[in-house]
């Protein structure tokens, strides 16, 4: 079995992002430069937004956090978005979610221009994505994708079950799959036999936030399994697929921590990078 290794394939790609990053410097004298901002004190969000500050230097992107408390006015996170969406030197655009009750979070993601959405969770992306045109996807489906093609680069005709159909990771991740050529199955939480569903598919995603869902018995031999879930337990966090069985059966698995987690924050680089480059044209 190969387990796919999430953080040695992040550094790879941060390492190609720092290239890129230097010749645009070259070309443009300018970098790109991605603005985060973040509501309230809540520690994960905080963790998040650090680790992207950080992995955006590291890249040799311009970075900048806007920090607001919780009880900031719905108004002025949307005029400074306004103003961030003006702002030639800010090619990228992050609202970190989850937001106070009082914020409207569709307002907040339809404010950000589609050209700076580096979420990809604006309607036009979301649209662009699903026609099959050029746009900014939602980081972790990027991310799987990616771990997908470092194993099978050719996925045209494969079986691909997707479990869930979040916007943030399903539905994207089936649209990406798609225009791969696969044959997609997505299925959520009214599927009738999941077990049967995954027994067909050369490839599985599973984004459900159920620790351990996926069993041994569900998957055939030679797929691939990539584990979108990160569950905090009794034993400690686990994904959505039972890794210990399902590590017997599969080709590839990506483990929990360690697989699609690192990839995130290294495509919202990617994503702030092809924004800017976009906006260059
Ligand atoms: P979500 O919005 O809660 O969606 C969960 C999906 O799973 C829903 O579509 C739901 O179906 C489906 N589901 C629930 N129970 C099911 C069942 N028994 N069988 C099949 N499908 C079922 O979750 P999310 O935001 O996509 O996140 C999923 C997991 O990924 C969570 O553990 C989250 O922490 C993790 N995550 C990881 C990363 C990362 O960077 N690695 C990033 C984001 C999220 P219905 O639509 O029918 O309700």
């Amino acid at each position: 079995m190969i387990l796919i290794d999430g953080k040695k394939a992040a550094a790879e790609l941060r390492e190609e992002l720092k290239k890129e990053v230097t010749d645009l410097k070259t070309k443009y004298n300018k970098v790109p430069g991605l603005t985060v901002i973040l509501i309230g004190d809540m520690t994960p969000s905080q963790i998040y937004v650090r680790n992207k500050e950080k992995s955006a230097n590291e890249v040799g992107l311009k970075s900048e956090v806007i920090k607001y408390p919780d009880t900031v006015q719905e108004e002025t996170v949307l005029e400074k978005i306004e103003e961030l969406n003006n702002n030639d030197s800010v090619s990228g655009i992050l609202v970190q979610l989850p937001l106070p009750k009082h914020i409207d979070k569709q307002k907040v993601i339809e404010k950000i221009v589609p050209s700076k959405d580096v979420d990809g969770f604006h309607p036009m992306n979301v649209g662009n994505l699903s026609s099959g045109y050029e746009s900014s996807v939602p980081c972790t489906p990027l991310g799987c994708y990616l771990l997908i093609k470092k194993i099978e680069p050719n996925l045209s005709g494969k079986k691909a079950v997707v479990v869930g159909r979040s916007n943030l990771n399903g539905k994207p991740m089936t649209q990406l799959l798609l225009k791969e050529n696969c044959t997609v199955t997505i299925t959520h939480s009214k599927t009738k036999d999941l077990k049967a569903e995954c027994l067909e598919a050369d490839i599985i995603v599973a984004a459900v936030g159920i620790p351990e869902l996926v069993k041994g018995d569900w998957v055939k031999k030679d797929t691939i399994v990539i584990d979108v879930g990160i569950n905090k337990t009794d034993k400690g966090i686990v994904g959505d697929v039972d890794f210990d069985e399902v590590s017997k059966n599969a080709k590839a698995l990506t483990p929990v921590p360690g697989g699609v987690g690192p990839m995130t924050i290294a495509c919202l680089l990617k994503n702030t990078i092809e924004c800017f480059k976009r906006s260059q044209i």
